[in-house]
């Protein structure tokens, strides 16, 4: 007897391509019992993301045979979430699809904040008192519709489910972390771009995907600003799974690798990082008003030489106060990539402190 497209994707292990992992069939279950309307987000929100606008681009047709067979869309037409103004926004338009543009702030494209804008509000998180499948409320107390949003290659994902059966995709990764997965690899490696791989095979072997990385890297960081650094000396013990990479205090997350450049200065490109996302927030809960933009503060003030002696006390206490205070997770992905960055660059942000760098001058352009 075939399995029901729940069955199916239930057996092969799908789980969210977006970074939570949670599994799809579950998700989806939830949703047609609540018979929720479907939001496929492409946004790429995380730094140095591209694989979902990618997906759209190549894999149109299967994307949209997944949302059919989701069920989800038999009254409602599909809704593509993309960035206004970018070229996957024109060419979505050009097929005749249907387009939630969102404003390009990291924020916006968090699920709840594609929700509220689709519901004409502004594009920020929710407090998501229920979960979206059931049915939220904006912030100004308007009911939204039972949704689901999952990312464009979740969908795919699901229509190769169906095409290729279960056991076809567990053919891939490993029995924890079934199936193909896309990665983006960016930063100082030869070709950067995205690439199709999989859960296990050495963190080398899927570098290598992107040619040659440049050995004199410090680090890499993995899963953007919600993610965390591996000095490079760590790279060659580890696999892409997420059981090797939690020895090194890291996961696949949405699947992202940047390389960072050689001979530019963690520091500053970490403050750059921080700086750009204390702008990004939403601004309407605490941690976001106060404690972002101090820990932004305060690695700025170490990548310029200007920092007090006090200043990495003062940046673990900030970090210690970010999580689980906001109305959705940007905080806690912040506190989690500053400790780690505190944690992998700590020799260098002693220096730093003491006002030295030995990559480069505090103060000097980055
Ligand atoms: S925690 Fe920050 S980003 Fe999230 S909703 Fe509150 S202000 Fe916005």
């Amino acid at each position: 007897m075939a399995l029901s497209i729940i069955e199916a994707l239930d057996t092969a292990g799908l789980t969210g391509r977006g970074g939570s992992a949670f599994p799809t069939a579950v998700k989806l279950a939830a949703a047609q019992r609540a018979g929720a309307e479907l939001i496929i987000n492409a946004c790429d929100g995380e730094i140095g993301a591209a694989k979902d606008s990618y997906v759209l681009r190549r894999y149109l047709s299967h994307v949209d045979h997944g949302a059919q067979l989701t069920q989800l869309t038999r009254f409602i037409p599909v809704i593509y979430a993309v960035h206004a103004g970018t070229d996957v926004e024109k060419f979505l338009l050009a097929q005749g699809k249907k387009v939630l543009p969102v404003p390009d702030r990291y924020v916006s494209s968090e699920a709840s904040s594609l929700v509220a804008l689709q519901h004409g509000r502004p594009a920020r998180p929710m407090a998501k008192r229920t979960r979206l499948v059931e049915g939220g409320r904006t912030s100004d107390g308007k009911k939204t519709r039972p949704t689901l949003v999952m990312n464009a290659e979740t969908v795919l994902r699901i229509a190769q489910i169906e095409q290729h059966g279960p056991t076809w995709f567990r053919s891939f990764g490993t029995p924890a972390e079934p199936g193909p997965r896309l990665i983006t690899i960016t930063g100082a490696v030869f070709s950067p771009g995205v690439y199709e791989t999989q859960a296990g095979p050495a963190l080398t072997d899927i570098l290598a995907l992107a040619g040659y990385v440049h050995r004199s890297s410090p680090a890499l960081n993995i899963g953007g600003l919600g993610g965390s650094f591996i000095p490079m000396d760590q790279v060659p013990d580890l696999a892409y799974s997420s059981p090797s990479l939690a020895t090194a205090g890291a996961a696949i997350g949405p699947g992202i690798i940047n390389v960072l450049a050689p001979g530019s200065c963690p520091v500053r490109t970490i403050a750059g990082m921080l700086t750009w996302a204390a702008g990004e927030s939403a601004g309407q809960c605490g941690p976001c008003m106060f404690g972002v933009p101090a820990v932004a503060r305060g690695f700025q003030q170490l990548a310029d030489g200007t920092a007090g002696p006090g200043v990495l006390h003062d940046l673990a206490r900030h970090i210690s106060l970010l999580p689980g205070r906001g109305a959705c997770h940007f905080p806690d992905g912040v506190a989690a990539f500053t400790a780690s960055a505190v944690n992998v660059f700590s020799a260098h942000l002693e220096e730093h402190r003491n006002g030295h760098c030995t990559i480069g001058q505090p103060g000097a352009a980055a």
